[in-house]
C-alpha cells in the first residue's frame, strides 16, 4: 500500500470534478477523500501502486468536459488507513475560484428534453454539471445556488436526490431544476389570447406569421423574426433603428448551416463548440434568406441553439431565425422582464418571458476564421471570463479600462488575465453603467483590488475618465498608446516578451503627436515602442464626419496625397461630390480647418471603397471595408504600385500610386472583383516590404498583427502568407479580438511592464 496527496488546479470546480474523482477512486478500489478548497481540488488516497498510477493517468485523460487542468501536484505520504472513499465538505477561504463560462446544452440534457418519458420533457431550463448557465446568474463566489439567481427556486425531492448523488450527472449542479420546482416560460403581448397554450409553440406560430418576438435568452433579451421573410426583417430593422449592419441568424441544426453556408472544418467545429458563438462564414449563392439580413455581404453569421429554450423553439419553427441583441441600436442588451417590456415594447409584437433572472449581461459572441485560426471578433457569452494565461505572475492586481469602441475591460490577478465581456461603444450613459456594473461584479467575484490602472492616451475617451476617477487615489495610473496596446495584446496571448515588429492597422487611435494614428508599424516590447513606419498622413475633411462619408476621405486623399499633375486624373471623381459640399470641403482643405491628419489604414480602405463606388457613405463603422472585402476575388494576385519613402530613422508608406492605379483601372472598366482584390494585395505587399526593411535594420524575425483591419480575412490571409513565405514568424490573435475588443489585454500587460520597470 502507498499513500498520495494530490492537488489539482485549473477550472476544476462547478464542473463535476469531485464526482468524477469519486467514480475513479471507486473503480480502482482506492480509499480516501476529495474536497474543494478556494483555489483547487485536494485529494488523499490509499491504495496499490498500480491502481494509484492508473488513477493519476485517468485523472488527466478523462476529466469532465468543462474541466481545464492547469497543474497536478502529487506528493507521496504514508497510507492513512482510510476505510472508504468520500466527498468531504469544502474548505472555502477567500480567494481565487475558476468557474467555466456559460455553456451550451449538452447532448444528454438535449435528449432528455425530447423524450416524452422524461420528467424534463420539453422543459426549457434543463441543465446539468456539464452545461447550462454560469456567469449570467452568479452574484458572488464561491459558486453555489445561494449566490445565484436560482436561489428563489426550492429544489423538489427528485431534483435534490440528483443534486446529492455523486453518481448523478447533476451532482452539485447549482442551476438544477425541473418543471415541478424550477423556472417557467410564458408568452406575453398584445396577441396573448389567454388560452394558456404552450408558449414555445405559440411563439413559433407568431414568428411564422411574420411577427417580431423578444425572447429572454441566456445573457439577455434577443429579438427574433423569420429570416426568410423580407417584410419581417425590414420591419425589425426600422423598429430597432439598425440600418445596413448584418443580422446574425440562429438555425435549427448543422444541416441548416450547410444549406445556407459553406463552412470549413474549423468553422464547423466552432459552430458546434460548447461556446456556441455566431460564426461568420461564406454564404451560398442560393441561400434562401431575406436580402435585408446581410445586405452587400458574401458572409452570414450563423449560430446553433445553445439553451433548451432555443432548441425547442427552433424545433417548432423549423427554419432560420434572425436572432439579434434585444436593444435599440447602440444601447446595451436588455436583461430584466419589466425593462425588456418597456424598452423593447416598440420593437417586439410579443415577448417570450421567463422567471429565471439574468444577473449579468452577456451578448452572443462572434468568431471568424482568419488565416486559418478561428478568432473572436466579439468575445462575450461562452468565452468571458475564461482567463488568458500570462507568462508572468504579478503581486499587484491590474485593471485596464479598454478603448472607447467595442469596449472590454481586463483584470490581471496572479498569472491570469480576466477579460470582461463585450460592453459596446462607450458613447451613452446606459453603456457606461453596463461597464461599471460588469466591472464591479468582476472585482467582487474575483477579489481584485487594482493597484495599477491602465488606460488609453486619448483624453476624451470615457474609459480614460473612468480610470482617472477610479476611487483609489493610491493606485498608479498608466497611459498606454493605442497601437502599442494592440501589439502587446497579441504578444501577451502568445507569451512573447522580446521585441517584435508590430503591425497595428485600425480605424482610429490617439497618437503621441496628437494626430489620428491607424496605419502603424512599430518595434515594440511590453514597455516600450518606437514608431518606425506609418501610412502617409491624409486630411480628414470635416474631422469625424469623414468616417461616415468615405467620399470625403477620398477627396482628402486626392487633394492631400495624390497631389499635383495627378489631381486632374481624379476630376471625374471630384465632380461627383455634392456641389455645395465640394466647395466647403475644398475650403476646409486649403485653410486646414477642421481637418485633422490621419495615418489610418481603415480610412485608406474607405477611400478605395469610395473610388470604386462600392460604398460612398457608411451607415455603420467599417461598412466600406467590409463590403470591399466582400466583392474582392481572392484568386486575383495582381498588386498595384506604391512607394516606401525614407524619413529619418524610419519609413513612410505612400499609397498615392496605388490609388491612381486603382482609379485608372476602375475607369477602364476592370471588374470590381479584380480591383478590390488588387487593393487588398497591395496593402499586404507594402506591409511586408516595410517589415523586410525593419528586419534588415533591427534584426527582428517576428511580426505581430493586431487592430480592427485584421478582421478582414482576405487581408490577414494575404499578409500572413507573404510574411511567412519570406521566413517571418507571424503572431495573430487567437483568444481575444484583433479589434478594440482585445485592447484592454494589451493595456494591462503594457501597464504592468511599464509600472514595474520604472
Ligand atoms: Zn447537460
Ligand atoms: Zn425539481
Ligand atoms: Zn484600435
Amino acid at each position: 500500500m502507498r499513500g498520495l496527496r494530490i492537488r489539482v488546479r485549473g477550472i476544476v470546480q462547478g464542473v463535476g470534478f469531485r464526482p468524477f474523482v469519486y467514480g475513479l477512486a471507486e473503480r480502482h478500489g482506492l480509499t480516501g477523500w476529495v474536497r474543494n478548497t478556494s483555489a483547487q481540488v485536494e485529494i488523499e488516497l490509499d491504495g496499490e501502486p498500480g491502481a494509484l498510477d492508473a488513477f493519476l493517468q485517468e485523472l488527466r485523460d478523462d476529466a469532465p468536459p468543462l474541466a481545464r487542468i492547469d497543474a497536478v501536484e502529487v506528493e507521496e505520504r504514508p497510507p492513512s488507513g482510510f476505510g472508504s472513499f468520500e466527498i468531504v465538505e469544502s474548505a472555502h477561504e477567500e480567494g481565487w475560484q475558476a468557474i467555466p463560462p456559460d455553456t451550451a446544452t449538452c447532448e444528454a440534457c438535449h435528449a432528455e428534453t425530447l423524450d416524452p418519458n422524461e420528467r424534463r420533457y420539453r422543459y426549457p431550463f434543463t441543465n446539468c454539471t456539464h452545461c447550462g448557465p454560469r456567469f449570467t446568474i452568479i452574484e458572488d463566489l464561491p459558486y453555489d445556488r445561494r449566490r445565484t439567481t436560482m436561489r428563489r427556486f426550492e429544489m423538489c425531492a427528485d431534483c435534490r436526490a440528483e443534486y446529492e448523488d455523486p453518481r448523478d450527472r447533476r451532482f452539485h449542479a447549482q442551476p438544477v431544476a425541473c418543471p415541478a420546482c424550477g423556472p417557467h416560460a410564458w408568452l406575453h403581448g398584445p396577441t396573448d389570447d389567454g388560452t394558456g397554450g404552450d408558449p414555445l409553440a405559440r411563439c413559433a406560430a407568431l414568428l411564422r406569421d411574420g411577427r417580431i418576438v423578444a425572447l429572454k435568452g441566456l445573457g439577455g433579451y434577443q429579438l427574433a423574426c423569420d429570416a426568410t421573410n423580407d417584410d419581417a426583417v425590414s420591419t425589425l430593422r426600422s423598429r430597432k433603428r439598425r440600418y445596413g449592419k448584418p443580422f446574425a441568424l440562429m438555425v435549427p441544426d448543422e444541416g441548416w448551416a450547410e444549406r445556407l453556408c459553406r463552412p470549413t472544418d474549423a468553422e464547423r467545429n466552432a459552430l458546434l463548440s460548447r461556446e456556441r458563438p455566431i460564426v461568420l462564414m461564406k454564404r451560398r449563392d442560393a441561400a434562401e434568406i431575406a436580402p435585408e439580413v446581410a445586405p452587400g455581404l458574401d458572409t452570414l453569421g450563423l449560430m446553433l441553439p445553445y439553451t433548451p429554450l432555443h432548441h425547442l423553439l427552433l424545433r417548432e419553427f423549423e427554419g432560420p431565425l434572425v436572432m439579434t441583441s434585444g436593444n435599440l441600436s447602440e444601447e446595451p442588451i436588455a436583461i430584466g422582464n419589466d425593462e425588456a417590456v418597456e424598452r423593447l415594447g416598440e420593437i417586439a409584437d410579443a415577448f417570450l418571458l421567463h422567471n429565471r433572472d439574468i444577473y449579468a449581461r452577456y451578448d452572443d459572441s462572434v468568431v471568424r476564421q482568419l488565416a486559418g485560426v478561428v478568432t473572436p471578433i466579439r468575445r462575450a457569452r461562452g468565452f468571458a471570463p475564461a482567463p488568458v494565461e500570462l507568462p508572468f505572475e504579478t503581486a499587484r492586481d491590474v485593471l485596464a479600462v479598454g478603448a472607447q469602441q467595442k469596449n472590454t475591460f481586463c483584470l490581471v490577478k496572479g498569472s491570469k488575465a480576466l477579460l470582461g465581456q463585450h460592453i459596446g461603444d462607450l458613447e451613452n450613459l446606459e453603456t457606461l453603467e453596463h461597464f461599471q456594473d460588469a466591472l464591479a461584479t468582476y472585482e467582487r467575484l474575483f477579489r481584485v483590488r487594482p493597484e495599477i490602472i491602465a488606460h488609453d492616451m486619448h483624453p476624451d475617451y470615457l474609459s480614460t475618465q473612468v480610470a482617472q476617477e477610479y476611487p483609489d487615489p493610491g493606485a498608479v495610473r498608466v497611459a498606454v498608446q493605442h497601437h502599442h496596446a494592440h501589439v502587446v495584446s497579441v504578444m501577451a496571448e502568445h507569451g512573447i516578451r522580446d521585441p517584435v515588429i508590430g503591425v497595428a492597422y485600425d480605424g482610429t487611435g490617439y497618437g503621441t503627436d496628437g494626430t489620428v494614428w491607424g496605419g502603424e508599424v512599430l518595434v515594440a516590447d511590453w514597455s516600450r515602442f518606437e514608431r518606425v513606419a506609418h501610412l502617409r498622413y491624409a486630411p480628414m475633411l470635416g474631422g469625424e464626419a469623414a468616417i461616415r462619408k468615405p467620399y470625403r476621405m477620398a477627396a482628402g486623399y486626392i487633394w492631400g496625397v495624390c497631389r499635383g499633375a495627378t489631381e486632374s486624373e481624379f476630376a471625374a471623381f471630384t465632380a461627383t461630390l455634392p456641389i455645395g459640399e465640394r466647395i466647403i470641403l475644398r475650403r476646409q482643405f486649403e485653410a486646414e480647418l477642421n481637418t485633422p491628419l490621419t495615418s489610418s489604414c481603415g480610412r485608406l480602405f474607405d477611400v478605395a471603397a469610395a473610388l470604386l463606388d462600392v460604398r460612398r457613405e457608411a451607415v455603420y463603422e467599417g461598412q466600406a471595408a467590409v463590403e470591399l472585402e466582400a466583392v474582392a476575388d481572392p484568386r486575383v494576385d495582381e498588386i498595384y504600385p506604391y512607394d516606401i519613402l525614407r524619413r529619418g530613422e524610419g519609413w513612410i508608406i505612400d499609397p498615392a500610386a496605388t490609388l491612381r492605379a486603382l482609379w485608372c483601372e476602375h475607369r477602364a472598366g476592370r471588374p470590381l472583383s479584380t480591383t478590390a482584390a488588387a487593393f487588398h494585395n497591395t496593402v499586404a505587399s507594402f506591409t511586408a516590404a516595410v517589415c523586410e526593411r525593419i528586419r534588415e535594420r533591427h534584426d527582428l524575425e517576428r511580426v505581430a498583427l493586431s487592430g480592427g483591419c485584421f478582421q478582414n480575412a482576405l487581408l490577414t490571409a494575404r499578409l500572413v502568407e507573404t510574411l511567412e513565405a519570406t521566413g517571418f514568424e507571424v503572431l495573430t490573435h487567437r483568444a481575444v479580438p484583433p479589434n478594440d475588443g482585445g485592447l484592454s489585454l494589451g493595456q494591462a500587460v503594457a501597464a504592468y511592464a511599464i509600472a514595474t520597470s520604472s
